[in-house]
């Protein structure tokens, strides 16, 4: 009888040029849940020109990106990753993007420059930048994904003003913050397997429940039908307390646009 832990394999895509505002700890918040509980979780680094065992991937990590960075990382997407990615989530497997990850899985970004960088049209969603930064904490309702709390929260920083397609459904909506375009009030977005969202922070810890809905969903693919319930006080705690922020600001974050 093998003593084997089950485990799981994340790909992290561009670790060294698509990794901002604490973007690094979502993989070490997946290895830690996944070990509390027993499980072995495995990362595999991808960067420019890596394409080994994507195949084997169950979730895929993006990270946020300057335009700098995402200027050096948008053709290898599409020339070494993209038909492997669209394999292995036909297949089954997630993949996380936020900020700058997010937007070049969509149709394109364009930076207030006016340079278009293509993305690989994973998701349906299409940006371009403004000429005003979007700063701060976000709290926001989740629309497609049942779990425990409905929040999401977490913190932004970027340019880009992401509009969603027809495929594409909002992750959740803003209560505070500007979230995808600070016009409509969506936040992020979910096509089949692949989430993406403009919270940095990082975004794992202080949401267990979307770390373990990614767990759960790659575990699953390995034999593993239930994942046991660990003690989240600290983490909800501190969820909390950025929910609490939501209460005092001015919800509808289309008034505070100004372009
Ligand atoms: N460069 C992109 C923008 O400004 C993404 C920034 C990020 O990943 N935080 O919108």
């Amino acid at each position: 009888m093998s003593t084997a832990r089950p485990a799981f394999t994340i790909g992290w895509l561009y670790p060294d040029l698509m990794n901002i505002y604490g973007d690094r700890g979502n993989i070490l918040t997946l290895l830690k849940r996944a070990d509390w509980r027993g499980y072995d979780a495995r990362v595999v680094e991808l960067g420019r020109g890596d394409t080994q065992e994507m195949d084997k991937v169950d979730l895929f990590f993006f990270g946020g990106g300057q335009d700098r960075e995402q200027a050096l990382v948008y053709d290898d997407l599409i020339h070494s990753k993209q038909v492997r990615l669209e394999d292995a989530v036909a297949g089954g497997a997630m993949v996380l993007a936020v900020c700058g990850g997010y937007q070049l899985l969509g149709h394109y970004y364009q930076t207030g420059e006016g340079e278009r960088f293509p993305g690989i049209g994973l998701i349906d969603v299409r940006t371009e930048a403004g000429k005003r930064r979007f700063i701060g904490d976000v709290v926001a309702d989740l629309v497609s994904l049942d779990a425990e709390p409905k929040t999401l929260v977490g913190f932004e920083n970027h340019s880009g003003r992401t509009f969603l397609g027809p495929k594409a459904q909002p992750l959740a909506r803003v209560r505070m913050g500007f979230g995808n375009n600070g016009q409509d009030g969506t936040e992020g977005c979910l096509q089949g397997g692949v989430l993406g969202t403009y919270l940095h922070g990082s975004l794992l810890p202080k949401n267990p429940h979307l770390a373990d809905h990614l767990i759960r969903r790659a575990l699953k693919r390995r034999g593993v039908e239930k994942l046991s319930q660990l003690d989240d006080s600290v983490e909800l705690a501190a969820h909390q307390r950025i929910a609490e922020r939501a209460r005092g600001a001015r919800p509808n974050p289309a008034d505070l646009t100004r372009r």
